[in-house]
């Protein structure tokens, strides 16, 4: 499936960094660290969570995390960027691997599958429109991603190895190809801009592979290159695109920073819009920035112009029916649990029904 896409939403070529925010808010159940307390760069302040910053604990704060409200521990920075080695480094093996993920169960259980592997395929592809992230982390990090590949692959004596990459990202295909000259046994694969290819089922078909595949993001790829090399990730690459923005850019900021302040610093925004956290196929709407936290697990916030589409009564045209690539009804809501909050439906629903929401 090709979505239709703005033209005109393309983000700048160059990263934009945001290192030093005043404060960070680190999400918080249990708490190791009291107030007034100096925490160091990637000390563990609370359940699995690390401090991004060194600098000085003021003390406890409701803020957004995904959509809920939720306490987080407020760190000030102090910029100095102290950290303690925690003296990780780990021998290159396979029982290393599985134990090095052990916390991580999605990577744990890719690893687990099998001993061996007839594909490895190492993927720079965000599905949802006008996110980078994933193509951005690659131009950044491409030596060492490579250097890790070659290894991975010789310790799986793997001989199918791919790198995939869409065509419609010619900016790094070159900057790939040159260094791909090093790695003659990791072939680049150029695939088309359509929906979907993120997932592992639906990329491993169109690639047609033979045999069982190990399927690794680049996000994936860099995590457990880190945790190899001992280090543990204080940043992360957000997308801040959209219709309201005059710029879209790819920034790298520190874990846990406010998008507020990242927005005031670096975003013009040209009207009234909208919010969208995690894309606008499969995303979620927030009503105010003030008090939202990039976490971990936020990709990317999509800034549209308002939109006055009003849903309104179904017209039984079945096409919400015939694109869910899983077979399931979202009027009926037949087969739903088969359902992978893909949005296709929501997206080619011409009443503007929001399926997605019924099928929750
Ligand atoms: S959101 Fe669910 S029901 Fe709708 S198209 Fe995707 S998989 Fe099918
Ligand atoms: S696409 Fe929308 S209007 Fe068409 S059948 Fe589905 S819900 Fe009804």
């Amino acid at each position: 499936m090709i979505l239709t896409k703005n033209k005109n939403i393309v983000p700048n070529k160059n990263i934009t960094y945001f290192l030093n925010p005043d404060y960070i808010y680190v999400p918080a159940r249990n708490i190791y660290v009291k107030d007034g307390e100096y925490v160091y760069k990637n000390q563990i302040i609370a359940d699995k969570t690390s401090s991004s910053v060194s600098g000085k604990v003021l003390g406890i704060k409701k803020c957004n995390i995904m959509g809920k409200l939720k306490n987080t521990l407020v760190i000030q920075n102090d910029y100095r960027e102290y950290f303690k080695d925690n003296n990780m480094k780990m021998k290159f093996t396979l029982p290393n691997i599985l134990k090095i993920l052990e916390k991580d169960k999605v990577l744990f259980d890719k690893f687990k599958s099998s001993k061996t592997f007839d594909n490895i395929v190492v993927f720079a592809i965000n599905d949802n429109p006008y996110v980078y992230n994933e193509v951005f982390l690659l131009k950044e990090n491409i030596n060492d991603i490579l250097w890790f590949y070659d290894k991975l692959f010789n310790l799986y004596t793997c001989s199918n190895n791919l790198l995939v990459l869409k065509n419609t990202d010619a900016f790094v295909i070159d900057e790939c190809l040159s260094t791909l000259g090093s790695y003659p046994e990791i072939k680049l694969s150029l695939v088309n801009d359509e929906y979907l290819l993120e997932n592992n089922e639906v990329l491993g078909k169109y690639l047609k592979l033979k045999g069982n595949i190990l399927f690794l993001s680049v996000t994936e790829i860099v995590k457990i290159y880190n945790l190899f090399k001992g280090k543990v990730s204080t940043t992360k690459l957000i997308t801040i695109s959209g219709d309201a923005i005059k710029e879209n850019k790819v920034l790298k900021v520190k874990l846990n920073t406010s998008l507020k302040d990242v927005i005031d610093k670096y975003i013009d925004i040209n009207e009234t819009c909208d919010y969208i956290i995690n894309g606008l196929m499969n995303g979620f709407k927030i009503d105010n920035i003030n008090n939202f936290i990039i976490t971990e697990e936020v990709k990317s916030i999509n800034i549209m112009k308002k939109r006055n589409n009003k849903e309104s009564k179904c017209i039984r045209c079945g096409k919400c029916i015939s694109i869910c690539p899983y077979g399931v009804n979202p009027v009926s809501l037949k087969d739903k649990e088969k359902c992978v909050d893909c949005g296709l439906c929501t997206y080619i629903c011409p009443c503007y029904i929001n399926l997605r929401e019924r099928l929750k």
